[in-house]
């Protein structure tokens, strides 16, 4: 028999750059396929069973009149939250997690990151190592997460499978690195490099799954030959669903080694561009140091920036300066224009959050939402005093984000980052529910999040309004406090694949 399930309660919808929608009494029903079948907005307590029956009909006809219903009722400080969305992470590096910090880049994946990623050679270690890795970045609400595997092809296999078994939505790929490696962790050539590529592509395209996807994984350029660059950029160019990932001007230590090798090239985003690999399937991790003309090609080709703050303070990388991006990159129904209603910015350069872990030392996009909010922070103090970098005529650029802008860039902005807005990121029927339950409660035993005694018990006499600006509280503190404990529910298209309910029932 199908299941229908139907969630009644507070749900937080990003909708823009600048804007979330809050409902603090709201109807969702997810259909048996896991997709979003339709939202009542504001409910009142007395008529939701009304409501449900009213809406039953609809799904009935469709789905057959044996379908079961389900009915999760939330409860006062719990909400409903699109899931995060990583788009940059390495899978084989979670081991390392907090090892390393006194180096820069280039040091530390010679000394911390190419040891332990060369283990991997042993598939044996990948499957005793994987199905771990995977549930933590599920536990703090990742739903869709873009993984570097290890140059190894039977080891990166295993990363697909293990994601696959434990329902994460994901880009996988395999890293091709050729040169300027340890001899002990370096493909034999770019022939072989890009054969092992096309044989993942293969295998992950094998199993037939909509919630994985391959994706062509250059480290960098430091660690790819022309000829590698250029055997990707064909595969690219030749296949319109191939997403592509790989770093960008991270550590100034890296750019100048770069630059170095390509020197043909006009600057670093043109060793990508003039090998074929920047288009919208693009994303780019950390852009610390992207110059004036390469975010003018970035925007051009459609390629997006996965902002990596907790990486970028830990290795000492610097300070993304992502308000000037967004600015650059406002669009409004394709057009660029000035004055716009907030409501409906959303930005061409697009924008997500990354992990990075090891670089970043924590598997969670909550603590990335904090050091982005931090990062957004320093540069404004950087910039403040210097007339001609003034914040005033700008919307993002040298202010601080905010909390809206926070939670599009883990949500909304890494979906449309890996070209999937319009399968997930936000609530909308027809789109695929993947989503978070999130409790502030005291009884989830997070001590950095505060109530007062008794707040969470009876009933609360409140206007829609004061029930919304209680919301908007609740989710602040959840963003800037909160961690695994206070996610009670990870959901993928429609099925519960993690969270604190779904450990603690694996438990009994
Ligand atoms: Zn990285």
């Amino acid at each position: 028999m199908s299941t229908i399930s139907i969630f009644c309660g507070a749900i937080i919808n990003p909708q823009s750059l600048t804007e979330y929608t809050v409902l603090p009494r709201a109807l969702l029903a997810v259909d048996p396929t896991g997709t979003i079948a339709w939202i009542e907005r504001e409910v009142d307590s007395c008529d939701v069973q009304k409501k449900i029956n009213q809406r039953l009909s609809e799904l009935k006809a469709s789905f057959g009149e044996d379908v079961h219903v389900f009915v999760t009722e939330l409860q006062d400080g719990e909400f409903i939250l699109p899931g995060l969305v990583d788009t940059h992470t390495h899978a084989p590096q979670v081991p390392n997690m907090g090892s390393g910090q006194q180096y820069e880049l280039l040091d530390w994946l010679e000394n911390v990151t190419f040891p332990m990623e060369s283990r991997f050679r042993d598939a044996e270690f990948a499957k005793m190592v994987y199905p771990d890795v995977v549930r933590r970045f599920i536990a703090f609400g990742t739903t869709t997460c873009c993984y570097y595997g290890t140059l190894h092809l039977e080891s990166t296999k295993v990363l697909a499978d293990t994601i696959l078994k434990l329902g994460q939505r994901a880009l996988v790929g395999k890293c091709n690195m050729d040169r300027n490696c340890p001899d002990y962790y370096r493909e034999p050539s770019a022939g072989d490099s890009l054969k092992s590529t096309k044989e993942l592509i293969a295998y992950i395209r094998s199993l037939n799954s909509d919630l994985i996807h391959p994706v062509l994984t250059p480290r960098f350029a430091i660690s790819c030959t022309s000829d590698l660059l250029r055997g990707l950029g064909d595969m690219a160019r030749s296949d319109e669903t191939l997403a592509i990932q790989t770093h960008i001007a991270e550590n100034k230590g890296e750019i100048a080694f770069t630059k170095d090798l390509f020197n043909e090239c006009k600057s670093y985003a043109d060793v990508y561009d003039s090998n074929d690999l920047l288009c919208e399937r693009t994303i780019l991790a950390h852009a610390v140091h992207l110059d004036d003309h390469e975010l003018d090609l970035v925007k051009k080709t459609g390629a997006g920036i996965s902002h990596c703050p907790t990486s970028n303070f830990n290795l000492r990388s610097g300070m993304a300066h992502i308000g000037e991006m967004l600015d650059r990159g406002i669009k409004v129904n394709g057009t660029f224009l000035e004055n716009v209603d907030d409501g409906e910015l959303t930005s061409l350069l697009q924008v997500g959050l990354g992990s990075d872990v090891s670089g970043g030392f924590s598997p969670s996009i909550v603590t990335a939402i904090q050091h982005a909010s931090m990062c957004s922070k320093m540069v404004a103090l950087q910039i403040a005093g210097r007339p001609s970098l003034s914040a005033k005529s700008s919307r993002f650029a040298g202010k601080q984000l905010p909390i809206a802008t926070l939670l599009y860039l883990a949500t909304l902005g890494g979906a449309s980052l890996c070209c999937m807005e319009n399968k997930i990121g936000s609530f909308t029927p027809g789109k695929s529910f993947d989503a978070l339950i999130v409790s502030v409660r005291p009884e989830t035993g997070n001590p950095a999040i505060w109530s007062m005694p008794g707040e969470f018990s009876g009933a609360r006499n409140q206007t829609e309004e004061e029930a919304k600006k209680r919301l908007d509280a609740l989710l602040e503190q959840f963003l800037f406090g909160g961690d695994d404990r206070n996610i009670l529910k990870v959901f993928v298209q429609g099925k519960c694949i993690g969270g604190t309910l779904l450990r603690g029932s694996l438990k009994n």
